[in-house]
Order: structure tokens, then sequence, then C-alpha cells
């Protein structure tokens, strides 16, 4: 996450957010960027900018997932019945790249791959691998489909 202090015609100052200086770029080429005040689309960067950690974890939006074999603590009903409501959102919601898991997720990292939820298998290694590139990864235990059911 990056934070650019932006400038309009009307050199009026604000913030805008963004996810990477390329994300500024685009942005800016595609007039998504105006002035909170007076809407102007001509804005332009003005130095000092601050970026918010390294890492992917600070960016909103959905969070890279590992599905991969951990074994799992035995819990109380309840929190089976929400671990499974979990993984279940989990599932249904994310691509499922399998073992090419690690791969896609650097690809999305650099901008190789479009940016969506995956799962797929990764070892504990590999999570760690690419939380050390910034990447950041949740490992679930997994959970065979028909405890899903
Ligand atoms: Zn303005």
């Amino acid at each position: 996450m990056i934070i650019y202090d932006l400038c309009c015609e009307n050199d009026h100052r604000f913030e805008g957010w963004f996810r990477s200086a390329e994300d500024f770029a685009v942005q800016q080429e595609r007039h998504f960027v105006s002035c909170p005040q007076c809407d102007s689309h001509q804005v332009r960067r003005v130095p000092s900018a601050v970026a918010i950690g390294t890492s992917a974890a600070a960016v909103p939006g959905v969070p890279s997932v590992a599905l991969s074999g951990t074994a799992m603590m035995p819990a109380g009903k309840q929190v089976m019945a929400l671990y499974r409501q979990l993984i279940q959102a989990v599932v249904e919601s994310c691509e499922d790249v399998g073992p090419a898991f690690v791969e896609e997720a650097r690809k999305m990292h650099y901008n190789e791959a479009p940016e969506r939820p995956i799962r797929g298998d990764a070892s504990e290694e590999e999570c760690e691998a690419l939380r050390d590139e910034g990447i950041e990864v949740i490992r679930l235990p997994s959970i065979k489909e028909e405890e899903l059911n």
C-alpha cells in the first residue's frame, strides 16, 4: 500500500491510496483519480510517498489461501462447525489452482497474472518462502470434501 500526496490543477492537495506505483499510474491514466474538492481529473503527484509495510497483508483484498494437510487439534462442535463454514466459503470463492498454487501466487504478486482469490497445495516451507517475498498466504488444515456436507 502506498499513499501519494496528490495535487489537482487548482492546487487542492489530497491523499490517494494505491496498491502500488503501477496502480497509481494506471488509475491516473484512466482518469480514475479525481480531486475530492473540485472533481478535477488533472491530478499530479507531489513528492512524499509513504509506503505502508512491504507485505501484501497491508493490502485490502482477498489473501491467497493455501490448503494443505496439517494436523488440527480436536475442537468443540461449534468451533468445528464455524471452521467448516470458513473452509466452505474458501472452497466456493477461490479458484482451485492445485499444485500450481505457489507459482500462481507469485505471478499474481508480480502482476503477471490477474489478482484473484486462489487456493491450492503448498507446504509450510513454500508458504514461508512466499511470506518472505511479501506474499501473504493462509494455510488451512485440509478437510475432506465429504466433511463439508
Ligand atoms: Zn481540486
